[in-house]
């Protein structure tokens, strides 16, 4: 066995990646109205989920992996090592997808772990920790609510018992629907101990892009605060009741909007504050009645916690000045609060080193979405690989698009990182 330094260098098969990438795509593709592009529809544990997932798992098992799947429906596919008995190296990502998705969110990093093991079959090279790829159960979050539900489970975040009672919007249970796609696996789901977790992700965004880099060496995840605000006002006539007079709901939530932008902004330029009002709910939402009740939420995101937590009590005191100043009762609540998630510096050397041996041009980025990757931090060593996208990299949209040199380039930066963590004692 060579050692670390000495690998032989070898490269994936850049255009069966795609080939596979593509035909993956057809499985829940729906035509988009809006783009006149086909996209893609495989939300967690539908039917096209299911018929996705056993596309994938036939895959592996032609590549000689032993397939397990966990009673999450997290779904690990295993290749031998020369020392079985020690940790694997774990990589991977999720299949299931937005409603209006395109074709790498997440498939690049389950494929091209797939090319990864396919290559080194070829090349008949044996690793001495044995590899694991592993795709996990709605990382999208969009039908059950949660996201990154599959590694949350299986890295002790979540409860099973609370994953399995989860409701998409029709009332149907996490645990039937597993059942009903045949991907209510038997084995348990703290199963797998992992010596190090890596995934390659399109980036989602424009940064590299933007940096003419060719790989992403991610050094964490932003922190995540949302809130839902609630504002009290009085639902009166358009027409008889005097400006003076009303406590107009609507108003206080446009304010708030505004504030929120107005922070963001002074914040600064670049991987600062995002601020974003994504969802208003008016009532009783007439043409000719003022907003008695409005209900709104506050995604608010940053790279320091410190100055994450100063832009909420900043939110904070802005809201309460608004209840007064706008005769509006004023309440709200914390939905959600992830602190920042830092990845593992060794591991993100490697994926640095790497691209530098194939002569890619890479940057370190934080990363601005939520990945399966940080609720495998809190279990082993982890980093990410992004690769750009174009069009400013837009993403959970069919126009997503990364070229056959951008997913090639980020496999084998995985090949080389993998095969490394492989060798570590
Ligand atoms: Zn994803």
């Amino acid at each position: 066995m060579a050692k670390t330094a000495e690998l032989s260098r070898v490269c994936v098969d850049g255009r069966r990646l795609y080939r596979s990438l593509a035909e993956l795509a057809r499985v829940g593709a729906y035509r988009d109205e809006a783009t006149a592009l086909r996209g893609v529809n495989r939300l967690a544990l539908t039917e096209a989920d299911g018929r996705g997932r056993r596309l994938v798992v036939g895959w592996f098992r032609r590549a000689g992996l032993h397939v397990a799947v966990d009673r999450i429906g997290n779904v690990y596919a295993r290749r031998e090592g020369a020392e079985p008995a020690l940790a694997p190296v774990l990589f991977g990502s999720h299949i299931d997808s937005v409603p209006t998705a395109g074709a790498f969110d997440g498939c690049l990093g389950v494929l091209g772990a797939l090319e990864v093991v396919r290559t080194l079959g070829e090349n008949r090279i044996r690793t001495r920790r044995p590899l694991v790829i592993g795709f996990f159960t709605e990382e999208e979050g969009c039908r059950f609510g949660t996201d990154m539900l599959g590694s949350a489970v299986a890295t002790g975040r979540i409860p099973l018992a609370k994953a399995y009672a989860l409701r998409d919007r029709a009332g149907l249970a996490v645990v039937d629907e597993l059942r009903k796609i045949g991907f209510l696996g038997p084995r348990d789901v703290r199963a797998v101990r992992p010596h190090a977790y890596v995934e390659c992700h399109i980036e989602q965004g424009p940064i590299l892009r933007r940096r003419g880099a060719e790989i992403g060496v991610v050094s964490g995840v932003q922190a995540i605060s949302w809130r839902e605000v609630l504002f009290e006002g009085r639902a009166a006539h358009a027409g008889t009741t005097p400006m003076d007079l009303r406590a107009d709901a609507g108003l206080a939530a446009a304010r708030l909007m505004v504030e929120v932008r107005r922070l963001a902004e002074s914040d600064g330029r670049g991987a600062g504050l995002r601020g974003t009002v994504g969802s208003l709910r008016l009532e009783p939402n007439m043409v000719n009645v003022v907003g008695g009740r409005a209900t709104c939420t506050v995604d608010l995101r940053h790279p320091s916690d410190a100055r994450l937590a100063g832009a909420e009590r900043r939110l904070d005191s802005f809201l309460r000045r608004l209840g007064r100043q706008d005769g509006v009762g004023v309440t709200w609540r914390q939905t959600a609060r992830t602190p920042y998630v830092p990845f593992d510096e060794r591991v993100q050397a490697a994926v640095a080193r790497a691209a530098d041996r194939l002569g890619l041009r890479a940057e370190a980025i934080v990363s601005g979405a939520g990945h399966d990757a940080q609720e495998w931090s809190r279990l082993c060593k982890t980093a990410m690989i992004f690769v750009p996208g174009e069009y400013d990299g837009i993403s959970h949209n069919p126009r997503e698009l990364s070229t056959p040199k951008q997913c090639a380039d980020g496999a084998n930066v995985l090949l080389e990182v993998v095969r490394e963590l492989a060798e570590e004692p």
